[in-house]
């Protein structure tokens, strides 16, 4: 069912409950007060007929004019003596007068039908001093309250009946502004659906509701994001084929002179030979990166252990010495750095900041670990050239390197930067760059000890 039609349903059901009870309530209240006022203008007839000096002599109760002085229409009214005889009467409607005259010395007051007509009677014994000498009885009929009820009845109806058709159109209105945003979202996203291209949802005036709003809104964020993914993706495209097509250029071409000139002349051969594999190591490390790239952007794909952060620090310390003959300082406090965390990942972080340590410095590198309130810090600090302030904002953008023809003699690929940072997202950590110009640079990673 739509939300719409729910809606509808829901209101108009709930409006009929509270209507057949609020006529329910009126229809009864008016019969009460009608009752409790017709009651008491019979009270008011009967206490004024009973000061009547007549009234207390049995001789009196037959006088004629007694009771026609206090009649009203569609009334009733007689005296029956207590042999049950009918003594005086004044009325003339036939249902009351085929009523039964009956004696009783008990007051009584009540209400009967008759042919579906409400008629209000009243009984009151006469006294002549503690002796009853007869009853009076009084009838009266509630015409008037009939009709009235009819009267209410029918405006009850066709009041409620308005107020129902008034909300059914109001209801549907209303759900139909109400709901017109979430059709045109629903819109929207089966365009999107169709055709493959990323739109917005255009946000609606001031008087869309604040729910609907900050769901489009939403919707719009989802959109951009997806937007400036694909974008990334289509940028890291471009550039990975970019920097694949420079080697690939450069070792097609020096086959090509070997294939012309090769065999004769050894300076080329040397110098064909030369370029050739150091282009395809630069493809090897090209591709190596990108595929660790491809695997850091996995999101589900840590491995968490707990391990020593100074121990790694060390191992992967020695490690770059021995390789690059560099002097790496590893400074920790005393006891073990314990961090709970993908260790592979983590040691491939230390290997990218320390990588790029050793490419722009000479002298000495330090890496200091610490930890405090729950947080392990990593600094890795060289004396190196440094990078210019403006470059900063890029620095971890893929394929970025600063002064790209300058550094591609370094061998970089401008990749080694994006995946630090990916890795230290993973971990929920931060990842900061201070950096001096031909001072050096101190790259610090913070992360929480327990993932
Ligand atoms: P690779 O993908 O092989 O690591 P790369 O080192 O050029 O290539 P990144 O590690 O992402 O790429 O670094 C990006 C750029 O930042 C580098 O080209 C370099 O110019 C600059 N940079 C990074 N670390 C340092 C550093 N310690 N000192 C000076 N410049 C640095
Ligand atoms: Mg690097």
């Amino acid at each position: 069912m739509t939300l719409r039609r729910r809606f509808t349903f829901f209101t108009i059901f709930w409006l009929i409950f509270i209507l057949i009870l609020f006529n329910i309530f009126v229809y009864l209240f008016v019969i009460n007060i009608t009752l409790r006022s017709e009651d008491q203008l019979m009270t008011n007839k009967v206490n004024i007929l009973l000061e009547d000096k007549r009234i207390d002599k049995p001789a009196g109760l037959s006088d004629p004019d007694l009771l026609t002085d206090y009649y009203n229409a569609s009334e009733l009214m007689r005296i029956v003596s207590p042999e049950g005889r009918v003594l005086n009467t004044s009325g003339s409607d036939p249902q009351l007068l085929a009523l039964k005259p009956v004696f009783s010395v008990q007051h009584d007051t009540g209400m009967i039908y008759i042919d579906n007509r409400r008629v209000l009677y009243m009984k009151v014994p006469l006294y002549n001093g503690t002796q009853v000498i007869g009853t009076l009885e009084l009838y009266r009929m509630l015409t008037l309250l009939d009709s009235y009820l009819r009267v209410l009845v029918i405006a009850l109806t066709v009041t409620s009946v308005g107020a129902i058709m008034f909300a059914i159109l109001g209801t549907y209105w209303f759900t139909s502004r109400l709901t017109s945003p979430i059709q045109h979202m629903v819109q929207t996203m089966r365009e999107i659906d169709r055709s493959g291209k990323l739109r917005k949802i255009e946000l609606g005036g001031k008087d869309q509701s604040a729910e609907l709003l900050s769901l489009a809104r939403a919707f719009n964020q989802m959109i951009d994001r997806l937007d400036r993914t694909f974008e990334r993706q289509k940028q890291f495209v471009a550039d990975a084929s970019h920097e694949l097509k420079t080697p690939l250029t450069v070792i097609s071409s020096y086959a090509g002179l070997l294939n012309r000139w090769g065999r004769d002349d050894e300076n080329v051969r040397d110098e064909a030979i030369e370029a050739i594999s150091k282009e395809s190591a630069r493809l090897q490390n090209l591709t190596k990166s990108m595929l660790m790239l491809a695997e850091a952007e996995q999101e589900d794909w840590l491995k968490l252990e707990t391990f020593d952060l100074v121990h790694l620090a060390d191992e992967t310390a020695d490690m770059l010495h021995m390789t690059f003959h560099r002097l790496i300082r590893v400074q920790a406090p005393k006891t073990d750095v314990r961090l709970t965390a993908d260790k592979e990942k983590i040691r491939q972080l230390l290997v990218i900041l320390l990588d790029n340590a050793i490419k722009y410095s000479k002298e000495t590198i330090d890496v200091t670990l610490s930890v405090n309130k729950g947080l392990v810090r990593m600094a890795v600090a060289d004396k190196g050239i440094g990078i210019p302030p403006e470059e900063m904002p890029h620095l971890f953008e893929r394929f970025f390197r600063v002064d790209g023809a300058r550094r591609r003699s370094t061998g970089g690929v401008g990749l080694g930067l994006s995946i630090a940072k990916r890795i230290v997202d993973l971990h929920d950590g931060k990842i900061d760059v201070f950096s001096k110009p031909d001072e050096g640079t101190t790259i610090t990673v913070t992360l929480p000890q327990k993932k």
